[in-house]
């Protein structure tokens, strides 16, 4: 790998260990490998463990495209069992203060094995990681894994030039440049004064102070999407849209021998097979949002009023927070025959581009809107918290590929059945139907043309390659 006396160059990627942050970074570390460079992904030992359970996990260099992938894991120091474990606050704390040292111990190590790192990148969640690699005097990076829209949120917040919704003023409009107006309940909700999720808006924020550290922020979207918004904030700062990642031009066979799923998926392509083209809505909240019981009873209620076939996920609470497993109405399941699937973990990305798939009804994770934008898939929002909520926007009144079923966790409330059904039917029949799709398929197109050869994602990896290579000699 390289030759002795020059070795490849080196990317370390380092992850907050979560399913919609590993996720991305590796989609990006599989391009640049692609293109040649050497990519280790590192995250926590506790979260790897599980990726290993369910991939083929190796700390040695395998050959992907061009260059090479690795993994490499450090230990946070808790326990499975550590108590600390159920309380996100601690957990932060002690991903910093383990983080800081094993990461910055980890890259000493490559340099004496002839594996020096040229450029560090990491996600939101954790900006000590840039303070490690200026301390270290490497350049670093960042992956911004939201939209233009929410990083332009944050950074205006971050900078104080706008008014946000305050404990005197909460319910105050939010005008940003080149972005629709947008509600108090529709900036990403870790920045208004109500949210119970504290420390990660802090925790966002820590990479908004840093960010003169990085010398590039990249960013899972693409121009033609934000173009406007891009263009605004590239004066601002170094902002390099690469996405989207999920759309990998490499042949499938090399991007299917390096993944990073912690659940293995339950098997529904079959079944998806087995149903008439754009006939079924498939049901997916990502990997943290928990619906309350009676949430779930609504949608159960909608979706055997509509008659509608569907695939839904529900996947089991994550460990440590005290939430139980959802129940389905009595007789359900026999209600509902073959015309419903219900799976603990979906091939979201098989999913989602499969014929029979008709609309996505989603909480609206970043991943999962780039994930139905590039693969033409209308969606009915359904957003929780944080950038969710904002991303909900987009998609009904921007992007104009969504319906909208809720406005977020904000509004403390229930949505009945009967709403749930209009939002069904509007998404798969009649006129908003048709166009929503006419618009979701408009996005693919444009997003294929973004990371096909010379388009506006390629050249921008291309140019970011270029410059960690001019800063490594
Ligand atoms: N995902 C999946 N199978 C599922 C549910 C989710 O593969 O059954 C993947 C999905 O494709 C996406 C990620 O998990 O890449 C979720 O990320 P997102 O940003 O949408 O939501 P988060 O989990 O971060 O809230």
């Amino acid at each position: 790998m390289g030759s002795a006396d020059k070795p490849l160059v080196h990317v370390f990627l380092v992850s907050f260990p979560g399913q919609g942050h590993v996720n991305p970074l590796l989609r990006l570390g599989k391009r640049l490998a692609s293109k040649g460079l050497l990519v280790t992904l590192s995250t926590t030992e506790d979260f790897g463990k599980q990726m290993a359970k369910v991939n083929n996990i190796t700390h040695e260099p395998t050959p992907f495209g061009d260059g090479f992938i690795r993994f490499d894991f450090f230990n946070d120091g808790m326990d499975d069992d550590d108590p600390r474990r159920s309380s996100l606050d601690q957990c932060m704390a002690q991903l910093e203060l383990v983080g800081r040292e094993e990461v910055s111990r980890m890259i000493k190590r490559y340099e004496e094995q002839n594996r020096p790192v040229s450029c560090l990148i990491n996600n939101p969640f954790i900006p000590w990681a840039s303070d490690v690699a200026e301390s270290l005097n490497i350049p670093s990076a960042m992956l911004w894994v939201q939209s233009c829209a929410s990083f332009a949120a944050y950074y205006h917040y971050n900078n104080g030039s706008v008014p946000f919704p305050s404990e005197t003023d909460p319910e105050i409009d939010v005008q940003l440049p080149a972005m629709p107006l947008l509600k108090h309940d529709e900036i990403p909700s870790f920045l208004h004064p109500s949210t119970p999720y504290g420390v990660l808006g802090r925790a966002i924020l820590g990479q908004f102070k840093n960010l003169n550290k990085p010398f590039c922020v990249l960013m899972d979207t693409f121009q033609e999407l934000e173009h406007e918004l891009v263009e605004y904030m590239s004066k601002f700062c170094p902002v390099r849209t690469v996405g989207p990642l999920f759309m990998d031009p490499s042949p499938k066979a090399i991007t299917n021998t390096v993944r990073c799923d912690m659940m293995k998926a339950d098997d529904c392509i079959e079944w998806l097979d087995s149903k008439p083209p754009s006939s079924v809505v498939y049901i997916s909240f990502g990997t943290i949002v928990h619906l309350k019981q009676e949430q779930a009873d609504e949608i159960a209620h909608a979706l055997l009023n509509t008659g509608l076939s569907f695939l839904w996920v529900m996947k089991p609470p994550l460990p440590g927070f005290s939430l139980q497993p959802h129940t389905l109405p009595e007789g359900f399941l026999e209600k509902v025959g073959d015309k419903g699937k219900i799976v603990k973990w979906s091939p979201q990305e098989k999913v989602l581009t499969h014929p029979s798939v008709s609309c996505f009804l989603s909480h609206c994770g970043w991943n999962s809107t780039m994930e139905a934008l590039s693969s033409g898939m209308p969606i009915i929002a359904f957003p929780r918290w944080g950038d969710q909520v904002t991303d909900a926007v987009y998609l009904v009144d921007v992007f104009k590929t969504g319906v909208r079923m809720c406005r977020g966790e904000a509004e403390g409330r229930i949505i009945p059945r009967e709403e749930v059904e209009k939002c069904l039917r509007e998404a798969t029949e009649g006129p908003k139907a048709v166009e929503m799709k006419k618009n979701a398929l408009k996005w693919k197109a444009a997003a294929e043309a973004a990371v096909a050869d010379g388009g506006s994602s390629d050249r921008n990896i291309q140019d970011f390659i270029d410059e960690v290579k001019r800063r490594s000699t």
